[in-house]
């Protein structure tokens, strides 16, 4: 496995590896790898020649008081795990290479961004675009995978896809999950044992929201949210949304397709889950 420390070793690699013809599929993560990440792995291997793993804590995507600081940095088991699963290339930029001098440009996002994560933390997939977009240009990969667990940040990456004409194919992974449910994240680090049993309230109210759904097409969310703070949790965002325009929706109907989207704060940590429905 290579492992690449700058643009310019990266760039070498990668030549090297294009001149062979080879095709490259792409997974951009933050590192901390779980079973999640390596869910992408797989599937990358499964759609090309070569896999590019990135980790890169992208600093542009944290908002002032979130866990930038804090974030998980566990590097020699990253690349150890990236090496045990047949990654090709893992790419590890510092922020001075990636950042040499504050970005004077920024990709706007609108409409897909109203809500869920874009409207509790304004700004964040500003950044998470501006990286994205960067490591899509300094990797050039024919596919890549991110998944579905960030899924309007997945959104939004298909949207700059099309409208910048990257020539990139996208692929999104479903949510791979602990034993009993609960979504799997680089920050369930973070839960003590207490907060790891209460975190499950999230996914437990999705899927009683999606029951719901499914049996009645209709939905109590005053009731899911409720459930949800019983259990200690507070509520950052909890809806249905449309996938057409992910807008919150009051009434469901058949023929269309929604998610079940929602943001908790558990002790400090902010935990993230969805389910697509498609009806
Ligand atoms: P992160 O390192 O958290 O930025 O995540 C890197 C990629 O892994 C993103 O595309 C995430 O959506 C994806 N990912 C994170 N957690 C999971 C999970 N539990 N199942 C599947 N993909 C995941």
């Amino acid at each position: 496995m290579i492992v690449a420390e700058s643009i310019q070793e990266l760039r070498e690699h990668l030549y090297s590896l294009r001149m062979q013809g080879k095709s490259i599929a792409f997974v951009p993560t933050m590192g901390a790898l779980h079973k999640g990440h390596l869910s992408l792995i797989n599937l990358a291997q499964k759609n090309a020649d070569i896999v590019v793993l990135s980790i890169y804590v992208n600093p542009t995507q944290f908002l002032p008081g979130e866990d930038l600081d804090k974030y998980p940095k566990t590097l020699s088991t990253d690349l150890a795990a990236s090496e045990e699963v047949g990654v090709d290339l893992v790419f590890t930029p510092t922020s001075e290479d990636i950042y040499p001098a504050p970005p004077k440009l920024q990709i706007h996002v609108s409409e897909l961004a109203e809500y869920m994560c874009g409207k509790s933390r304004p700004g964040h997939f500003e950044g998470v675009l501006q990286i994205v977009n960067k490591l899509f240009n300094l990797v050039r990969p024919d596919i890549a995978v991110f998944g579905q667990k960030d899924y309007q940040q997945f959104r939004l990456i298909e949207q700059m896809v099309h409208e910048f004409n990257h020539p990139i194919q996208l692929i999104m992974a479903p949510i791979i999950r602990d034993f009993d449910g609960l979504a799997l994240s680089s920050r369930n680090r973070y839960l003590n044992p207490k907060e790891r049993n209460k975190a499950l309230a999230l996914y437990e109210a999705i899927r009683k929201t999606k029951d719901s759904i499914y049996s009645s097409l209709s939905f109590d969310i005053d009731s899911a949210k409720s459930r949800i703070e019983e259990s200690g949790l507070q509520i950052d965002y909890f809806n249905v949304y449309s996938v057409s325009n992910l807008q919150p929706v009051q009434q469901i109907s058949r023929g269309s397709k929604y998610v079940i989207a929602g943001a908790v704060f558990c002790g400090k940590t902010r935990l993230i889950d969805n389910e697509l429905i498609t009806l």
